[in-house]
């Protein structure tokens, strides 16, 4: 297998060489040239494999240039019952008959994004030591992927995380996660400033191509085709857990910003995973919705991205769709670069009256969006319901599932976070604060290790410089 980009312009190119590269040369996202199938027999051996067993079996489908016995050491180090506690690692609980959740916010920070960043860290580093090569990852965070990402990268050889954050502005749940790490490759840099300020930073740097250069500046963003690919394994663990038999028919209902989670779960059911539905679920910020409503593709002005309760949800475009959309027109690299420029030009583009509209139940593809009295009312529903508490992203998966559950094929929802991070919303929904997981008792009280910064391009770069001297 190689890897091709959705816009026509890169030649096959193996996984070790996509793997550091954000976007593909000529501005698409890298994507197999096909997808390996698995078939009938296939996935009857893969019923009874636990989590490492059944992700090397995966992995080395996408990645057959890492030889088999370092795969499996880099898989076997990575999902570990003591990373995401328990050897299940991505567990299925049933909620009553057909209706299931899926947990994947057992990991470090306690949300989903730490099932792919776990594995990113170990390829990384493997890759990075072959070649002899550092890595200076720099990034901007308002939550959620900065602390993944600094998780996956502590202690990591060759690698140093450089991550801005507005000062003051995180909840203290995540600050104190982030600037609680004392790794010395990890750099937490608290801007005086908000996200922008902190995001502007990162792009004026990442535009000085000769800074980039010596310094070796690389991402971690979502449109990391390893960290998808991480995520495909959990789409068949649960679809073994809620089965008997082969064949039977499961839908997946998943909350959505970036599209990075549920474009797994179409590539798992390009891959022939027998999925029905894929339930796409928004918050506010309803791009996606609109688009599986409407065929109209419509991406948001900065401004007009609405502050919500599920904020690891808030986009103004959702940088993995352009993946999805070069299947549903047939792998046409012309018409993705086409509909891309159109969007570039005009901030929009749409396929209501194409025939490519009309295939999108094709590919299971279905939506819902939710506001914040209803991720309250589902809060406390399924609080009275069973007993258990859900966080509020996890909460407008579940009001979507609600919509698009039919008899007979079990619902699974996808829990992306533990709710001890949004404890505001949880207090408004159920009057007391969600408890802290087993070993966060004292986070806040951790001591902190933080730069402090003015929002200057220079200053960074003074900084990073700095460091690599080192
Ligand atoms: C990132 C994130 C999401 C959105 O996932 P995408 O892959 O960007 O669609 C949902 N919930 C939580 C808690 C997240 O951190």
């Amino acid at each position: 297998m190689k890897y091709v980009s959705t816009r026509g312009g890169m030649v096959p190119t193996p996984f070790t060489e996509i793997l550091l590269e954000g976007l593909a040369p000529d501005g698409g996202l890298s994507i197999p040239d096909v997808y390996p199938v698995v078939d009938a027999h296939t996935l009857g051996q893969w019923r009874s494999l636990d989590y490492r067993a059944l992700a090397f079996e995966i992995f080395r489908l996408f990645a057959p240039d890492i030889p088999s016995a370092d795969l499996r050491d880099i898989v076997d180090r990575t999902y570990t019952a003591r990373a995401f506690g328990s050897d299940a690692i991505t567990p299925v609980t049933a909620l009553e008959p057909g209706l299931h959740v899926l947990h994947l916010s057992n990991g470090p920070t306690l949300a989903f994004k730490d099932v792919a960043m776990q594995l990113l860290g170990n390829l990384f580093e493997y890759v990075l030591a072959r070649r002899h090569e550092e890595l200076n990852i720099l990034g901007a965070t308002s939550g959620d992927t900065g602390s993944a990402a600094e998780y996956a990268m502590r202690g990591k050889h060759g690698i140093r995380v450089f991550m801005l954050s507005p000062r003051g502005k995180m909840s203290r749940f995540q600050t104190a996660q982030m600037y609680s790490l004392q790794d010395e490759n990890i750099f937490n840099v608290a801007v005086q400033g908000v996200f922008d300020d902190c995001q502007d930073m990162v792009k004026a740097v990442s535009n000085d191509l000769e800074f980039k250069a010596r310094y070796r500046i690389g991402t971690v963003n979502s449109i990391n085709w390893a960290r998808l690919m991480a995520q495909v394994v959990y789409y068949f663990k649960a679809y073994f857990a809620v089965t008997q038999h082969d064949g039977e028919q499961v839908s997946f209902s998943v909350p959505s910003g970036n599209f990075g989670n549920v474009c797994a779960g179409h590539v798992a059911r390009m891959m022939g995973l027998p999925i029905r539905r894929l339930v796409v679920a928004t918050n506010e910020n309803d791009v996606l919705d609109e688009f599986f409503r409407t065929g109209r593709y419509r991406v948001r002005g900065a401004a007009d991205v609405v502050q919500t309760t599920s904020p690891s949800m808030d986009i103004s475009k959702a940088s993995n769709f352009e993946r999805f959309v070069f299947d549903l027109v047939g792998r046409d690299p012309e018409v993705v670069a086409g509909l891309w420029r159109e969007l570039d030009r005009s901030g929009e583009f749409d396929l209501t009256s194409t025939p490519h509209f009309a295939r999108i139940p094709e590919f299971g593809f279905v939506s819902g969006s939710s506001s914040h009295a209803d991720r309250v009312a589902t809060i406390r529903e399924i609080h009275a319901k069973y007993g258990i508490v859900v966080d509020t992203h996890t909460a407008d998966g579940l009001k979507a599932a609600n919509a698009h559950r039919e008899p007979g094929i079990p619902m699974v929802c996808l829990e992306t976070a533990q709710p001890a991070k949004f404890a505001d919303t949880i207090r408004e929904a159920l009057g007391r604060l969600p408890e802290l997981p087993p070993g966060f008792g004292d986070l806040e009280s951790r001591p902190l290790r933080y730069d402090v910064m003015e929002p200057s391009v220079d200053a960074i770069k003074a900084y990073i410089a700095q460091r690599c001297a080192h």
